[in-house]
């Protein structure tokens, strides 16, 4: 293996080809700012490796020259941990797009770390199946990138998150050790279970360079209805005659008067529906056509799309927030879950908690309302904006929640974690990134 004796770049080059080293700032730079605009610094240089032996030894070259690296797939990330805090290594993963023949006896398939979750949709499609998963960030959002940071999104209510969808993982460890578990078996419980402690450890501990992905047979009888509702406590109340009696509901979304406007006006249509306080987005999937299913629990203002293009026009009503909302500035984001108890409340102080700290500042709340999942952006914060990130996660942990519920904490929430972590865990968490990452050179200041 070619060792560093003198420029880290020469060396790098040796392994993954000088085209794949980029050293120029205007190359470098769309790998230095994250999608939100909110975050990134300047990187030493971006190495782009193509297979699990490249994503060794660039590592190991790295650690021998004592630089830090940071792991990068698609770059959607949204908490800060996909981009340099100023003269790391990025290595981008996007070259690893191996995609296996899908394994129809497990419905399980290999994907190379850079396969986007659109093409891994496509393939699964392709053999009768479905990847289980689907978010907007789908036609670049990395395999690597969803294992690494336990990608939730809009189906996770049914398939659960990227933990339910992977089978097993290849991963290069931070200390050069390598990760192989292919095998896919339902059943192994031969020691402690490592790749499930790489899923949503956001690059800090290991590089994934391969997952087996747990397909889903799909329901091809679809059908959604945007429902306009009076209040978040009647959208819970919902919720739970949705939960109960409508066995093929595959997700819940909801959005606020706010972002309905937003997202409108960012698409240049009138909304089909006004004057609610709460829109939820409901969508039930099933072998046989479940609109009748549906339409029984729905209120009769519930307006309901049982062909695919009207289907499509109204989730981009909810899809095209993150969109319209960073086409109107850089937002700070935080990703909450709340229990639903209490998400009537978290929802009416949100608005008053930002407000006392930063008036002119815009709230715009979204989410995944079945996982009690609330996207929190707040669009005109001056240089103290930290303060309401701070009061927002605050009022999380004081009604149960959690400060991460699918984007990850990577180095926009890092500080708080102690808000809904205790000490010792927290230490115990150093403990494992100290085993498995002794040199600290993965991510570092992401997560702990
Ligand atoms: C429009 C939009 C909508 C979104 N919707 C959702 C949603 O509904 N649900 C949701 O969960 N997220 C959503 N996201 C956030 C984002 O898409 C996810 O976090 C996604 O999983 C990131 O994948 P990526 O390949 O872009 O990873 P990156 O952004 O490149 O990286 C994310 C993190 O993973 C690490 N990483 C990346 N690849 C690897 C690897 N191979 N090995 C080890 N570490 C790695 C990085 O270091 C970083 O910490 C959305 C983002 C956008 C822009």
């Amino acid at each position: 293996m070619p060792q560093v004796t003198g420029n880290l770049a020469d060396a790098l080059a040796t392994v993954v080809g000088s085209a794949h080293v980029l050293e120029d700032p205007e190359l470098r730079a769309p790998y230095e700012r994250d999608w939100s605009g909110r975050f990134g610094a300047e990187s030493r240089l971006v190495v782009r490796a193509a297979d699990a032996s490249e994503v060794a030894a660039v590592l190991r070259m790295c650690r021998d020259s004592g630089v830090a690296v940071v792991p990068q797939g698609g770059n959607t990330g949204l908490v800060g941990g996909s981009v340099p805090r100023g003269g790391e290594v990025v290595l981008s993963l996007t070259r690893l797009t191996s995609l296996g023949e899908v394994d129809m006896t497990t419905a399980q398939v290999e994907a190379g770390a850079g396969v986007t979750l659109a093409v891994l949709q496509k393939h699964a499609g392709a053999a009768g199946l479905d990847a289980g998963m689907d978010f907007a960030a789908r036609d670049s959002a990395t395999l690597g990138g969803i294992a690494s940071t336990d990608a939730g999104g809009l189906v996770a209510f049914r398939h659960g998150t990227a933990r339910a969808r992977i089978a097993g993982l290849d991963a290069v460890l931070g200390d050069g050790s390598v990760v192989r578990r292919m095998s896919g078996l339902l059943k192994d419980n031969a020691g402690y279970a490592l790749p499930a402690l790489l899923v949503g450890s956001e690059g800090t501990l290991g590089v994934i360079t391969r997952v087996r992905w747990k397909l889903v047979v799909p329901n091809p009888e679809r059908v959604a209805a945007l429902v306009p509702l009076d209040s978040i406590e009647a959208a819970a109340e919902l919720l739970g005659i949705l939960r109960t009696r409508v066995p093929s509901l595959e997700a819940v979304e909801f959005f606020l008067p706010e972002g309905l406007e937003l997202v409108s006006s960012y698409l240049g249509v009138d909304p089909p529906v006004d004057g609610a306080a709460v829109y939820l987005i409901v969508e039930a999937a099933a072998p046989f056509d479940p609109t009748e299913e549906l339409a029984e629990v729905l209120p009769e203002d519930a307006l309901v799309a049982d062909d695919t293009a009207s289907r499509r026009r109204m989730w981009r009503l909810r899809e095209s927030h993150t969109e319209a909302i960073a086409a109107a500035g850089v937002a700070h984001k935080m990703d909450v879950g709340v229990p639903l108890t209490a998400l009537g409340e978290f929802l009416a102080h949100v608005p008053d908690v930002v407000a006392a700290l930063a008036p002119e500042a815009r709230t715009i709340l979204f989410g995944h309302l079945a996982d009690g999942n609330v996207h929190v952006n707040v669009l005109g914060l001056d240089d103290d904006g930290d303060a309401v990130d701070e009061a927002v996660l605050r009022l999380v942990a004081e009604l149960g929640g959690t400060i991460s519920a699918e984007h990850g904490i990577g180095i926009a929430k890092a500080p708080y974690l102690g808000l809904v972590r205790a000490a010792d865990e927290i230490e115990a968490m150093r403990a494992i990134k100290r085993a498995l990452d002794p040199s600290g050179l993965l991510n570092p200041g992401v997560v702990v």
